[in-house]
């Protein structure tokens, strides 16, 4: 999920496809650039990313981003990218690239799943509204465009049920959005602050162990649906996690949790 943050959006690269637009496009083992796309790619990981690829390794969160991923701050936001490390080999393979294809293919990330279309956050300031816009942009490499299957942004997520993918990468979007003004006060994204809300998106298992064992639930009201299901559901987590983020470092008043008077 990208930002895009112009009014004009004719300047982007690609096509632009709305609701009911035809692009072709098919990928099968059959096409001469099989697994091409794999390799060598800036993939940033949103956190419903993160869950899907932890639950299919057996690993916890923290593992997870220890083993496959790398941080960086990029310059002029205030939260940290999650991208998923290259395999040290010369082709710089994705790590999850096998000689059978992709080895966690039921939970591989939302990137892959829209690929080569990819999704956008489009803030129009003028408006200040928020929608999604989609581009078909295939690589040159690419020969899935030439095989000649009609494809609509609907027929496309259902084929790669990729539906609730999206809607969590559109919360998160919103979420870290907001990241482009200075939440810290100075502490930078490596205080303690910026360390809890990474954690608190990034690392659910960790924040799970926080909620339930510090004074988290004694100071914060929290409500009673979310609350039942954060023992077990990383989902659950994660939507208390954006959401605490949104009240405790940006003062936004939202329905999951409040502060207990
Ligand atoms: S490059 Fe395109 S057609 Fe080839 S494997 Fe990747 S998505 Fe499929
Ligand atoms: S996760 Fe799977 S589909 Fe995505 S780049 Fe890696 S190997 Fe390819």
């Amino acid at each position: 999920m990208k930002f895009i943050e112009t009014n004009d959006l004719s300047d982007i690269r690609g096509r632009m496809l709305n609701g009911s637009d035809i692009f072709e496009f098919r990928c099968h083992p059959g096409v001469s650039c099989f697994n091409l796309c794999c390799r060598n790619l800036n993939f940033f990981l949103n956190p419903y990313d993160v869950i899907r690829l932890k639950q299919n390794l057996e690993i916890s969160a923290g593992e997870f981003i220890e083993k496959y991923t790398d941080i960086i701050v990029r310059p002029g936001n205030y939260f940290p990218d999650v991208l998923l490390r290259m395999a040290d080999n010369a082709e710089k393979t994705c790590p999850f690239l096998t000689e059978g294809g992709c080895r966690v293919y039921p939970d591989r990330p939302q990137t892959c799943r829209a690929f080569p279309v990819e999704h956008g956050l489009y803030y129009d300031a003028a408006k200040n509204q928020t929608s999604l816009v989609h581009f078909f942009r295939p690589p040159d490499f690419c020969q899935g465009r030439h095989e000649n299957t009609a494809r609509t942004i609907a027929s496309w997520e259902a084929d790669q049920e990729s539906a609730f993918y999206n809607q969590m990468t559109v919360r998160w979007a919103e979420v870290a959005r907001l990241f482009q003004a200075d939440p810290f006060e100075g502490e930078g994204p490596n205080g303690q602050k910026g360390k809890m809300a990474f954690m608190a998106v990034y690392n659910m298992d960790a924040f799970r162990d926080f909620v339930l064992n510090s004074s988290f639930l004694k100071r914060y009201k929290v409500k009673s649906q979310l609350r039942m299901k954060i023992k077990s559901d990383d989902v659950a987590v994660l939507k208390l996690g954006m959401a605490w983020i949104r009240m405790f470092l940006f003062g936004v008043k939202v329905s999951e949790i409040t502060l207990k008077r």
